[in-house]
């Protein structure tokens, strides 16, 4: 009987006297005991009437026993539906009834709320609290760990994940047990992790980055992790000396940086730092390079595909780039219009296929067909560039690009000159209705703590460096920009807040 995903990532943990999770009081928890409460969650789902291929909602806290319900997924063949914890009960009720959940499994403290959702959907309702415990967790004990995991092959679905709802609502992303594998293999090989690595694993886990990149790696590789709940500086900085690798979204190392505390000293013994997720801008990757001698390992996956491209380990990890495609895993560059490829040094649709690329979306025929080439190349909305070297750089999302007066503009391009003005943190640059040009060009930037931002003297430098088209018609000066609970800037609110700025 074969289940390849339950093989490589979960099989190994049952006899595995030694520490696989370390919980951020310090409690360790061998691969075994993992093991042992990933099969009693799997007894308990097969107690609860779902058979290979029901999904499963689940909206939970962080713990150890959230990822065992994962690998108990994998081992019952239910599809993992994870949902990000900030989702309101309607969003949370949009996810259960789009996916024809059979259970929703969700916090205590929000039982009043979900129960109901549960109900209406004709789905079971079970909790489980951010210590693990919970009526789920009581059926599991009830039920034993005396599991033999179901036959699946690797085509057979293993997880819907849903987008992070960055540029429109979220979608359902269809990922078999090979899209996960395979990639996992890959960043296993690539990025040299083995069964002596601790990961620091301070990301959620409703989401590809802390699920499938840092937990399937750190499975297949035989590693262990230490699981916070979130990530927290001087948490982080408490448990980084007994970590060998870190895997985090830009804002981590934003905020590593702004601490005193975090030192060179601190990640001498570190072997490898990632970022993704996001884009890390030069300045953070220089920065850090300065304050520690390592120089972060940028990536780009994106939920419909895992990971696409990374830096080089050995190699030249170049700040701004995310790196070259990984091994199995194609990328072009197409025109969006015509879909044509195009030559080096063009920024246009990066499109990627590979044996990474989801199914298809969940229940969205139409919105897969236009996304899913019948070629197998997925296209992706990022627009980038790839240079002589095959360094891959991410220009902004296709929805993010102004066309003005007739001219496309990549909001990159003015990012990147706004964020080195005197006194300017960071920026975002976005299009806006306009009665001449069709859209305009408005910058909305963050000033350094306790700095003011001399708008006269952006608009200067701006005159100088950009041709007139490009030029922001309107600079804006707020405290904060919107960003998701990944730490991604969210355009689309900063859109509508500017909207009729022109009208
Ligand atoms: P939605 O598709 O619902 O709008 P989303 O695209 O933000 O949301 P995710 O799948 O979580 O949802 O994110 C993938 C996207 O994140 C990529 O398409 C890309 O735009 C961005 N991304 C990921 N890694 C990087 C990176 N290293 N640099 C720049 N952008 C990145
Ligand atoms: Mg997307």
């Amino acid at each position: 009987m074969t289940n390849p995903l339950f093989d490589k990532l979960v099989a190994p943990l049952a006899n595995r006297e030694g520490m696989f999770l370390t919980d951020a009081a310090g409690t360790e928890i061998s691969g075994k005991s993992f093991y042992a409460t990933a099969m009693s969650l799997a007894s308990a789902l097969k107690g609860l009437g779902l058979k290979p291929g029901d999904r499963m909602a689940v909206q939970v806290e962080k713990s150890p026993e959230a990822l065992a319900l994962y690998c108990a997924a994998v081992a019952t063949g239910v599809v993992f539906l994870p949902l990000n914890t900030a989702y309101t009960a309607d969003e949370v009720a949009y996810f259960v009834s789009d996916a024809g959940a059979s259970l929703l499994v969700g916090d205590p403290a929000k039982a009043e709320k979900l129960t109901p959702i549960a109900e209406t959907n004709g789905a079971k309702f079970e909790t489980l609290d951010s210590k693990g415990r919970g009526s789920l967790r009581d059926k599991a004990d009830a039920a034993g760990s005396d599991f033999t995991p179901i036959e699946r092959s690797g085509d057979d679905m293993a997880a819907i994940l849903y987008t992070s709802g960055t540029t429109g609502r979220s979608k359902g992303a269809m990922l078999s047990q090979n899209n996960l594998l395979s990639n996992a293999e890959v960043l296993v090989q690539e990025w040299r992790f083995d069964s002596s690595d601790v990961l620091l694993h301070a990301l959620p886990i409703f989401h590809t980055h802390g699920l499938f990149v840092a937990s399937n790696v750190v499975m297949l590789s035989g590693g262990s992790m230490i699981f916070l709940p979130g990530f927290k500086t001087d948490e982080a900085i408490k448990w980084l000396p007994k970590a060998t690798t870190m895997m985090g979204v830009p804002t981590f190392y934003t905020r590593l940086l702004d601490t005193p505390a975090f030192t060179r000293e601190l990640v001498s013994h570190m072997r490898l730092f990632t970022s993704g997720s996001a884009p890390l801008l030069a300045e953070t990757h220089k920065q850090f390079e300065e304050r520690t001698g390592h120089r972060i390992l940028e990536r780009y996956g994106m939920t419909e595909t895992n990971m696409n491209t990374s830096n080089p380990y050995d190699g030249d990890r170049r700040a701004g780039t995310v790196g070259m495609p990984l091994p199995g895993v194609e990328v072009v560059i197409t025109d969006p219009q015509t879909g044509e490829q195009l030559p080096v040094g063009e920024p246009g649709m990066i499109e990627v296929r590979g044996p990474n690329v989801f199914k298809g979306y969940w229940q969205m025929p139409e919105k897969t067909k236009e996304e899913l080439r019948e070629n197998g190349f997925f296209i992706t909305g990022d627009i980038g560039v790839i240079d002589q070297d095959g360094y891959v750089s991410i220009v902004g999302r296709q929805k993010d690009l102004i066309i003005t007066g007739g001219y496309n503009v990549y909001p990159k391009e003015i990012e990147l000159i706004l964020d080195e003005q005197p006194g300017v943190l960071e920026s975002a640059v976005v299009g806006v209705p306009h009665p001449d040009f069709g859209e305009a060009v408005v910058a909305v930037l963050i000033a350094k703590p306790g700095e003011t931002i001399d708008q006269a003297a952006i608009k200067a430098s701006m005159e100088q460096q950009l041709a007139k088209f490009k030029q922001p018609k309107h600079i804006a000066v707020i405290d904060d920009l919107p960003r998701n609970t990944m730490g991604k800037v969210q355009k689309n609110l900063l859109r509508q807040q500017f909207n009729s700025l022109f009208a």
